[in-house]
């Protein structure tokens, strides 16, 4: 079967279609600046990326342009659009109602409104597009998977914070966890490659990319997760702090004259590594120039690991141990520096490293030695596999 697997953004979208038998990747793109004026990138399989500018001003027009670039007469990868046999749409909160990924219908999208509350730049994207595929393919059918769905195991005493109860009680809130996809994704790639039983293995997930999240995960279930009620929380990232003394919002809007939206732009878009470097959000910017001699870069760099270590040593307490720890994402997949800066804290784990396999990147790696008592991967994530795979099981 064939499946569009759509992530909308609130002006943008990323597009896969993806054979299901195979799992090759037909044709991949995106759409940028939708409602400002509008680009479409489309790479057909085997074929050169091609970047066009048309003119988006809603979601609407950018699912038509994919769905033509699809079906093309010289370089689309389908004849018509009944060739495609599902949608699988990512949704990034689902609050608790969904502990999985669901066929969509009207009582889900009013579920998935539901949870707007909680995702309010995410949500209401992720609905436009599921709704204007519905309306340009009205016959295909379309799943939802949750970028929370699997974090949903966590048990209470992971997920709730030290506030008043009746927070959560009025307004659910309580600790949800991001890059669900991923994390399932990975962890279980990871019992797959070591050919043991999932339920088995003892699993942490670094998922470090500009967004950065770690995951414990036992008895084939996740039990914690760094994010929280949104993806603020856990570890420093490209742009955003992490954890941080919640009193530092309220001294940051006296000393800054900001109010509350002013300082939560601060804590999202100019903290994190690229805050604290002052020069990127992007690590190959930032070991570009810890290796010239920027200290603070080299900080940024120290600070992220740093993080990283300390939340995989407190998994291994949540875990009472730990088997595997697995590496993923774009700093995950391609920062040997990186894995050796946050594995040099792990030494007391019983962990050793090849340093020769650390140095690639970009496939499925294991990169302790034999002997070491943890073993440690790096194995690149498919969110959009995943979602594909996930797709075609529900339909
Ligand atoms: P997201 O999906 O959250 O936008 P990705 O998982 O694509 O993020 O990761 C993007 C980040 O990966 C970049 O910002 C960069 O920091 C890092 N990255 C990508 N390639 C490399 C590389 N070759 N070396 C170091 N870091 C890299």
């Amino acid at each position: 079967m064939k499946v569009l697997v759509i992530n909308c953004g609130s002006s943008s979208l990323k597009y896969q279609l993806i054979d299901s038998d195979s799992e090759g990747v037909l044709a991949s793109g995106l759409c940028e600046r939708i409602g400002i004026d509008g680009s479409l990138t489309y790479k057909p399989e085997g074929g050169e990326k091609v970047k066009k500018d048309l003119d988006m001003p809603t979601h609407n027009e950018a699912i038509k342009y994919v769905l033509d670039a699809l079906t093309d007469g010289s370089s689309g990868v389908i004849k018509d659009l009944s060739e495609i046999g599902a949608v699988g749409h990512r949704i990034v909160h689902g609050g608790e109602k969904f502990t999985s990924s669901v066929i969509i219908d009207d009582e889900v999208i009013k579920a998935i409104e539901e949870c707007n509350d909680l995702a309010p730049l995410h949500n209401p994207a992720n609905l436009i597009g599921v709704r204007t595929c519905q309306k340009l393919m009205p016959n295909v059918p379309m799943v939802a998977v949750f970028d929370t769905a699997f974090h949903q195991t966590m048990p209470k005493k992971a997920y709730m914070y030290g506030l008043p109860y009746e927070y959560y009680e009025k307004y659910k809130v309580r600790r949800y966890g991001f890059h669900g996809t991923s994390h399932d994704f990975v962890s279980h790639r990871a019992a797959e490659l070591l050919g043991k039983n999932y339920e088995d293995l003892k699993i942490i997930v670094a998922h470090l990319g500009n967004g950065a999240s770690i995951s414990a995960v036992k008895e084939g279930k996740c039990v914690d997760t760094s994010m929280g009620l949104t993806p603020l929380e856990g570890l420093v990232m490209g742009t955003r702090s992490g954890d941080i003394d919640p009193s530092i919002m309220e001294f940051i809007a006296g000393k800054e004259n900001l109010d509350i939206a002013g300082v939560m732009n601060v804590l999202n878009k100019k903290s994190g590594v690229a805050g604290l470097s002052e020069l990127s959000s992007d690590f190959r910017d930032l070991e570009e120039g810890a290796d010239s001699g920027n200290e603070k870069a080299r900080l940024a760099m120290e600070v992220f690991a740093y993080r990283v270590a300390k939340y995989i040593g407190s998994y291994v307490a949540a875990l009472n141990g730990v088997d595997v720890i697995a590496f993923t994402a774009g700093i995950g997949e391609n920062a040997p520096t990186i894995r050796k800066m946050v594995m040099e804290y792990l030494g007391y784990l019983g962990i050793s490293i090849n340093e020769a396999e650390n140095g690639k990147r970009g496939e499925d790696l294991t990169i302790s030695t034999p002997d070491s008592k943890v073993t440690v991967m790096v194995i690149p994530t498919n969110e959009e596999l995943s979602i594909a795979r996930q797709t075609v099981a529900l339909v």
